[in-house]
Formats: structure tokens, C-alpha cells, sequence
């Protein structure tokens, strides 16, 4: 399958789904990590150097990742946002999607998940002007909103223990942002995040997952 994470920005995807990405892309699937916005401007960071350390995480979990145009902090579900990522999607084929929970504390991450959701529907339009032919992603998925401390009950947790070193490993490549702000407890937090959902499901680590539908049973079993 062909499978698309989006985050607002270049770490996001890598903090809450790191793991489940390195899993997906084990299985065989075909695994695109978009980021909306190059992430700039933060306290430590350039533009260059963001570029740098996502590509160095990209690497590090073996995955392929596109930067698009979207603007930090001022990422909004508009119409030509929608337009610009159902042409992505049109172009990928994503058959499923993972991106922000609905809810969030950062109003990037809320209205990149309302752009997401639009541009799924988007993608099916026919006599639109969107780039290249009509495709509907089959389904999305919510990754954890890790910056806000909300008491979910997940739909599903992936089993990430043989993958989180790695993931920890392509985290650490976000110097600017988790390094040098003296904020390496933030990857301590999403270690013990981890740990906390991996308990629930018997094992050492997980990371958990949310839809707004029913799941079908034979889409998890493909996907993992
Ligand atoms: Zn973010």
C-alpha cells in the first residue's frame, strides 16, 4: 500500500509515529512523510539546518519525506492549500492517510488535520482544476497529539518495541529543536509515552492511533 503521513511540521510525524512508520516500511509498504511547512522560524533553528535534520531522521528510519509550502505558525485549511495537497495526493495515491488528532494545542496542528480531511475529499473531485487524474485516499488515521495533555482512549496501538531505538535515534537527529533548546526531555517524554501505551497492550512500547470511523479489521491486518 501506498501510505502517507502529514504533519504541520518536520518533526511531528517522527515524534508520534516514528516507530509505526519504520514498521509500516518493513512490511513492504510504500511510506511518503510530508511535512506542510519547513518548520521555520523556531528559537535554534534555520532553514537550512531543519532541512538537514529531517532529512538526517528521514534517512535514519529509511523513509522519503517532501517539505511543502505551507507557512509556520499561519497554516490554515483554505482552498488553495486544499487544491495544492489533493494534487499531492493524486499524485502518491495514498490508500491511507495519518495525520494530526482534531484536537490540539497548537492551531497549526488543528487546521492541518481540517486541511488533510478537505484535500481527501478534494482528491476525488472530478472538472476541478486540481493537477493530475481524481483518487480518494481510503482512509485517515490520528496520531497522538503529543504536545497536550489530553486523557484519549487510543482505537488502536502499534507495537513499536523492536523500532524504538531507532526511532530514538532519527529524534535525536532534531538538534536545533530537542538538543539544543535543553529540551532532550522532550524525547524522554515521548520514550515514556510510549511505555505507557505499549503496557496497555502487553507490550514494551507503542504508539497510538485514533479514528473518527470503524475500523476494518482486514485494513489493519494489511497495513501491519
Ligand atoms: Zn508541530
Amino acid at each position: 500500500m501506498n501510505i502517507a503521513c502529514i504533519g504541520a511540521h518536520p518533526d511531528d510525524v517522527d515524534l508520534a509515529m516514528g516507530g509505526t512508520v519504520i514498521r509500516l516500511l518493513s512490511r513492504g509498504h510504500s511510506v511518503l512523510i510530508y511535512d506542510l511547512s519547513n518548520g521555520e522560524p523556531t528559537p535554534f533553528g534555520s532553514i537550512e539546518c531543519r532541512k538537514r535534520e529531517s532529512e538526517t531522521a528521514a534517512r535514519i528510519m529509511g523513509v522519503s519525506r517532501k517539505t511543502l509550502e505551507l507557512e509556520n505558525r499561519y497554516i490554515l485549511d483554505t482552498i488553495e492549500a486544499r487544491k495544492m495537497l489533493a494534487g499531492e495526493f493524486r499524485s502518491f495515491q495514498p490508500d491511507v492517510l495519518f495525520t494530526h488528532y482534531p484536537y490540539d494545542a497548537h492551531p497549526d496542528h488543528t487546521s492541518s488535520c481540517s486541511l488533510v480531511e478537505a484535500s481527501k475529499f478534494y482528491s476525488k473531485l472530478t472538472k476541478s482544476d486540481i493537477s493530475g487524474d481524481p483518487f480518494f485516499p481510503k482512509k485517515v488515521f490520528y496520531y497522538f497529539p503529543n504536545h497536550i495533555h489530553l486523557n484519549l482512549t487510543p482505537d488502536f496501538c502499534v507495537d513499536v518495541s523492536n523500532e524504538m531505538s531507532k526511532k530514538v535515534e532519527a529524534l535525536n537527529a532534531y538538534e536545533s529543536q530537542f538538543i539544543k533548546k535543553g529540551n532532550g526531555a522532550m524525547i524522554e517524554e515521548i520514550r515514556t509515552i510510549n511505555a505507557y501505551f505499549g503496557i496497555r497492550i502487553g507490550k514494551k512500547y507503542a504508539e497510538p492511533f485514533f479514528s473518527r470511523e470503524s475500523l476494518d479489521v482486514d485494513l489493519i491486518k494489511e497495513l501491519f
